[in-house]
């Protein structure tokens, strides 16, 4: 069985990149995250879509890192989110970036199997650094967020 994270720890000898695909409808910010993912020496951009449906069509396809956006035309990507983890076996990681930072949508989407949550503070957002700590076992989270998580965890005592 070949697993995503054995290809990323051969990647990290230089052989194989992580493949990464990013979801998301603005151009605009699907470019500029684009760009990070490139300039990363680690990661490898094979796809870029702009809907929900376009993400279900790659997922056949050996995907390490998603990085979604949640708000999308077909729906949230906290479905996308659920359809990957109940798929199991070849489990990519899933770094949100969103706008939407209230606490049901983040809730939801770290419940649905977020490996990491990141508003979209685009000019001083490093995604390649970001999405690189999510594919070594970190859990990338803007401050606000781990707040809220922490915040959570407390009222859950
Ligand atoms: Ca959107």
């Amino acid at each position: 069985m070949h697993l995503a994270s054995d290809s990323w720890r051969t990647g990290e000898r230089g052989d194989v990149k992580a493949n990464v695909v990013i979801v998301e409808d603005d151009p605009l910010v699907a470019a500029h995250v684009g760009r990070g993912v490139e300039a990363h020496d680690g990661l490898s951009l094979v796809a870029t879509t702009g809907t929900l449906a376009g993400a279900r069509g790659l997922l056949d396809r050996k995907v390490d890192l998603f990085i979604l956006d949640l708000g999308l035309p077909d729906g949230s990507g906290i479905e996308l989110i659920e359809e990957i983890r109940a798929r199991g076996g070849l489990e990519p990681k899933i770094l949100v970036l969103s706008v939407l930072g209230d606490q049901d949508t983040v809730l939801a989407a770290v419940l649905a199997g977020a490996d990491g949550y990141l508003l979209k503070d685009i000019d001083s957002l490093d995604i390649g650094q970001q999405a690189a700590d999510a594919l070594t076992g970190g859990a990338p989270l803007s401050p606000s967020i781990a707040a809220y998580v922490l915040r959570h965890l407390r009222r859950q005592r």
